[in-house]
């Protein structure tokens, strides 16, 4: 019997988010288990709608303040916190426990599948829609996360939450503290034991080293499958770049995409 491969169609924004990220037919050949047809792209397609700059306000949040006036304390003891999703909301929404609350028109705690999602989706910090609005990953940098997830197939297999490190935006864009990330830790262990997600994809160096609380560069975290301890057992976790960061620097497109074929094939 003949066994013929499914034939999958890539719209044209799929291959003008392909052609940003520099990937080609061989290089989708290898990733994908499917004939792809390709479809001209129509000239009044722009080639990527993700490639016109990052906003500053997430590029700074790229790189981790360390000065020693900072004392990093948790908010509360992990175990002290509250077991269901929705108090533990309300407990973050009138945080007090760093000075970031001075500067938020809200915090912004997580949204998406709340009970066993695929993936956890796990960024940085709010950025200033996201405190506008309450909810995270609004923007541009959100926009092409969806384009990437829906691109490498990621979407049709998997539901998501989304959340960041800290709950709170730092004003004016600029870096978090150090002593901010681990207080505000504690809130995202917290999530992680409720909703109970079967992987997690952590976008960024400052939320890998938050998760991880490995001391090495976003390029060493990539490519490997890591783990971690939650209370009902271990997830697996991959690291890639934080969408914002694709937006700056487009040569990173090629690895991230890697990545997120890296994240499809974990759960088939
Ligand atoms: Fe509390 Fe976290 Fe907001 Fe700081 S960032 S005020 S610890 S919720």
């Amino acid at each position: 019997m003949t066994n013929i491969a499914p034939k999958c169609v890539l719209s044209p924004i799929q291959q003008a988010w392909l052609q940003e990220l520099g990937v080609d037919r061989r290089l989708l050949a290898d990733a994908l288990p499917t004939r792809l047809a390709l479809e001209p792209t129509p000239a009044s397609i722009p080639a990527s709608d993700a490639a016109q700059g990052e906003p500053a306000t997430e590029v700074q949040q790229s790189r981790l303040v360390t000065t020693s006036e900072q004392r990093a304390v948790p908010a509360q003891p992990l175990s002290s916190l509250p077991q269901d999703l929705g108090a533990l909301r309300a407990l973050v929404a009138d945080c007090t426990q760093c000075g970031l609350h001075a500067g938020r028109h809200q915090a912004v705690f997580g949204e998406g599948q709340v009970e066993t999602p695929t993936w956890m989706v796990i960024g940085e910090a709010p950025g200033d829609q996201d405190d506008e609005t309450g909810k995270p990953f609004q923007g541009r940098a959100g926009r092409l996360l969806q384009t990437m997830f829906q691109t490498c197939g990621l979407s049709e297999q998997a539901s998501f939450y989304y959340t960041n490190a800290l709950k709170c935006r730092p004003r004016g864009g600029r870096a978090p503290r150090q002593s901010e990330i681990v207080t505000c830790l504690p809130f995202l262990q917290a999530q992680i034991n409720q909703i109970r997600p079967s992987a997690i994809l952590v976008l960024g160096w400052l939320a890998a080293q938050a998760l991880l609380q490995k001391k090495t560069s976003l390029e060493m975290l990539r490519g490997d499958v890591h783990t971690y301890r939650a209370e009902h057992g271990d997830i697996p976790v991959i690291v890639t770049y934080h969408p914002a960061a694709l937006l700056l620097k487009g040569q990173y497109k090629a690895q991230a995409w890697r990545d997120m074929h890296k994240a499809r094939a974990l759960l088939c």
